[in-house]
């Protein structure tokens, strides 16, 4: 515990988060650090999942603010446009009621990119805003340059255009974020981005879930610029940094997404030979169509090797068991949700064929576990240049010219990480880089402290206002 904790036990800050899992995990984390660091803390969303979960996960105190959709309105949806602006609309007015009729005052709020009017209800009560970037650095760098037209991105005419930028690899348009391009469709993201990047001046700190270790280049070159980015992560389990995690990090998936076989997960693992297991998961929100899934079955059975297997299904759906499913029953395991950050840890895990979402992919990086990307949108494909060569921990699946996965690719990159002729290279860097993120977030590391200049910054404004 920090030598600040002891004279801010009376400062409270407020987290506010749209209620997907890639966003909630990485606040419930932060808020359990910052609680470790002696601040009272309260995460606001707005899912009537969670507010009928408990009333606090780990330290942290959760509170309810309506979206203004109905309370069965499935968030786990791909409608953005519809929902986003339904949170955008109703949410800073519920929001700030919550916060008026709350017990306690709050010297600080922290949003994230998605509720980037958290900042404007935060100079509302007169207290400073902080914002956690979920992506990596490398993103809120192009972003910034592509929202506020700092340089030159593909557009319909030079849809060709490699984009180079201070700090980062040159970026082909397959790599850059599905948003900064020509062909991009989700408008309220859009909108959304820009208003982040263009309000930049509003947020007083912005706390970044990576580490300067593993993104020096483009760390240094915001700092160079003036930024105020203050990396703090890998925001993740203590249980992923070799720790007993106390307080308890993460809600287990929202409610359609949970089994009660969770455990049956790490069980199975244990029966099996070390480094052995590919591990799969696309993340909370993609549902695989049932042609991939075959196709990546399909590879699966080729190579012969244990896989656990998320495959997730949408609410009263039945266990998908169609063909080759059944086939490689007995090869693997297939679970509608697993305690992913236990799984990743466990000695059994030989792989991660992932999607290439920012907290599946820094879990892997503190768990050491080299990787196979699938990327398919938003940051994803910058997020698995990264993988490829940037860090050099794992291969890039590509896609056939119907978006698809073929099991010919599942399986020769299955076989080139695990046992092809860079494979310990992969290992090699991914150890090396699970160490530098332990470091990072140890008593004194690179991110602890970044955390602790935050949290005296907060707690030092919070006295000046009395
Ligand atoms: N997750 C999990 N079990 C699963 C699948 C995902 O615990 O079976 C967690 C995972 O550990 C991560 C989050 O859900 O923290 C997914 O976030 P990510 O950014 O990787 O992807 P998204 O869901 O936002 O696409």
């Amino acid at each position: 515990m920090g030598s600040i904790s002891k004279q801010n036990k009376q400062t409270s800050v407020l987290l506010v988060t749209v209620a997907a899992q890639g966003h909630v995990n990485p606040m419930l984390r932060l808020g359990n650090l910052l609680v470790s660091k002696g601040l009272h803390v309260t995460l606001a969303t707005h899912d009537h999942a969670l507010n009928h979960t408990s009333s606090t996960v780990g330290g942290v105190h959760l509170e309810f603010f309506s979206d203004g959709l109905p309370e069965d309105y499935n968030r786990q949806t791909m409608d953005y446009d519809y929902y986003m602006n339904s949170l955008r609309t109703h949410g800073p007015v519920n929001l700030s009621s919550m916060i008026r009729s709350h017990t306690r005052k709050f010297s600080c709020i922290i949003n994230t990119p998605f509720v980037p009017w958290g900042a404007d209800v935060a100079a509302d009560f007169r207290i400073p805003c902080a914002m956690v970037w979920i992506q990596p650095c490398t993103l809120y760098q192009i972003y910034y340059y592509y929202y506020n037209k700092l340089n030159e991105f593909p557009t319909e005419t030079n849809p060709d255009l490699t984009v180079k930028l201070p700090g980062l690899l040159p970026l082909s348009p397959e790599e850059l974020p599905s948003f900064v391009l020509p062909s991009n469709t989700f408008r309220q993201f859009d909108c959304m981005l820009q208003e982040v990047f263009q309000n930049t001046h509003k947020v007083r700190w912005v706390l970044g879930n990576s580490f300067m270790e593993l993104e020096k280049d483009v760390i240094t070159a915001m700092k160079d610029a003036g930024r105020n980015f203050l990396p703090v992560g890998p925001i993740a389990p203590a249980g992923l940094f070799g720790k007993v995690d106390e307080l308890g990090g993460d809600l287990r998936g929202f409610d359609k997404l949970k089994s009660d076989k969770e455990c049956d997960c790490l069980k199975w693992l244990d029966k099996q030979e070390p480094k052995s297991v590919v591990y799969i998961s696309f993340g909370s929100l993609i549902f695989s169509s049932d042609e991939q899934t075959e196709r990546i079955a399909r590879g699966l059975k080729n190579t012969k090797r244990p896989f656990l297997w998320v495959v997730k299904q949408a609410k009263n759906e039945k266990v998908k068991d169609f063909g080759v499913l059944e086939e490689i029953k007995e090869q693997g395991l297939i679970v509608k949700w697993s305690p992913q950050t236990a799984v990743l840890s466990h000695p059994s895990v030989g792989c991660f064929l992932s999607h290439c979402g920012w907290n599946s992919l820094i879990e892997s990086v503190s768990a050491g576990v080299p990787v196979i990307a699938c990327p398919q949108w938003t940051d994803q494909p910058t997020n698995a240049k990264l993988v490829t060569d940037a860090w050099k921990v794992g291969v890039k699946a590509n896609q056939n010219s119907d978006g698809l996965f073929d099991g010919e690719e599942v399986e020769r990159c299955v076989e080139e990480i695990m046992s092809g002729q860079r494979s310990e290279e992969f290992r090699k860097n991914a150890a090396e880089l699970k160490t530098a993120a332990c470091e990072a977030v140890a008593d004194g590391g690179s991110s602890d402290k970044n955390i602790e200049l935050f949290v005296n910054e907060v707690v030092l404004s919070s006295c000046s206002e009395i």
